[in-house]
């Protein structure tokens, strides 16, 4: 079942951002994902840098995920 609202690993509250870079990173269709936390641990990076990743495709305003 789609879940928009909260990680599926952690269970903490999704916002707009954390649903955009997984689908950017993970699965353009996704319908339940991860936390910004729980994506920087599977790709073994930090939060800092996927929310850098986010601002840069933010700013790029080339990705229709982030508009
Ligand atoms: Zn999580």
């Amino acid at each position: 079942m789609a879940n928009y609202k909260t990680c599926f690993d952690c269970g903490n509250e999704l916002f707009a951002d954390d649903i955009a870079i997984y689908r950017k990173l993970v699965d353009r269709n996704a319908d339940e994902f991860l936390c910004i936390d729980c994506l920087a641990e599977r790709f073994g990076c930090t939060r800092e840098d996927v929310e850098k990743l986010i601002a840069h495709y933010r700013e790029s305003g080339v990705c229709t995920l982030f508009r």
